[in-house]
């Protein structure tokens, strides 16, 4: 892991090749990015073009090579990600044999030492430099939308996708599932996904049910709208707090941290990434695990 004053220096020395690259195509900036910070961190699946906003900086706009980020500034969260571990080649987990339902996963079956960043609603708030932070960090996130935030926002939401970010389903109006008709929960689910393969191009393979609540139904429904797998979550992050769900706070290989768009989600972001690290773990990409 590097120390502080190491990470300043490198961004000294890479700074000015990224500024040299800003205007050209995504490919050797992505790659100086990823050696400035990225630190054995998988590369978006979907790989972006140059990214909307950074780098944008212009020479006016820089701050000095030695000068601190400013906290709270987006330079000073990227300066505050820990450097982990190199992820290990993803292992997809084996998927059960049932041909009709989804599977419902608290974390993901492995023992491989990842973890995985999950970011769910849309509508409440969001925070305008979180794609800049996801994509200098290299933090992979999966976002469970709800549909109609997802499309009144949609170049929000596409800008994370540039970054890195997975979309995936979270019913188009956040309403409790469990009990409710099979055709409800299709609707629900499939409606969702349909709108948002249209807003992101991509079907949405993953589904989480809001709060959790959930039937055989759901599992179904599920399936049947093209889930591969249902999940939970195994910590909760709000106001850069992490809260466990067992007893030891530690995140265990596979765990699934669940944070929302929120005011404070750049916070929820780093938290979440610092707890990973104390955990010898290293964030990982959902959608890399379940194929
Ligand atoms: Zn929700």
């Amino acid at each position: 892991m590097l120390s502080a004053p190491v990470r300043r220096i490198l961004a000294a020395v890479t700074l000015p090749a990224i500024l040299a690259l800003s205007s050209c195509t995504a490919g050797p900036g992505q790659a100086a990015h990823a050696r400035q910070v990225a630190a054995g961190q998988p590369n978006p699946s979907t790989p972006p073009s140059t990214p909307s906003t950074v780098p944008s900086a212009t020479p006016s706009t820089l701050p000095s090579a030695t000068a601190k980020p400013a906290p709270g500034s987006l330079e000073w969260y990227v300066s505050q990600v820990p450097t982990f571990p190199e992820a290990p080649p993803p292992q997809p987990v084996p998927l059960p044999p049932t041909t009709d339902t989804a599977p419902f996963w608290h974390r993901l079956p492995t023992e491989q030492k990842v973890a995985f960043i999950t970011i769910d609603d849309g509508g409440l708030a969001r925070p305008p430099a979180v794609a800049d932070f996801i994509w200098r960090a290299h933090i992979p996130v999966t976002l469970f939308l709800n549909s109609p935030a997802a499309e009144e926002h949609a170049d929000y939401f596409r800008q994370i996708q540039v970054a890195g970010g997975v979309v995936e389903s979270h019913t188009i109006n956040h309403n409790s599932l469990a009990g409710r008709s099979y055709d409800y929960q299709k609707q629900e689910i499939c409606g969702a996904a349909d709108k948002l393969e249209t807003l992101f191009g991509k079907r949405a393979t993953l589904f989480r049910p809001p709060f959790g609540n959930h039937d055989a139904t759901t599992l179904k429904a599920a399936h049947d709208c093209g889930a591969k797998a249902v999940f939970h979550w195994s910590e909760t992050v709000h106001e850069g707090k992490v809260r466990y769900q067992t007893p030891e706070k530690v995140v265990q290989p596979g765990d699934v941290l669940l944070m929302h768009f929120r005011p404070a989600l750049m916070d929820d972001l780093l938290a979440a990434l610092k707890a990973i690290h104390r955990a010898g773990l290293t964030p990982a990409l959902l959608e890399d695990y379940v194929r």
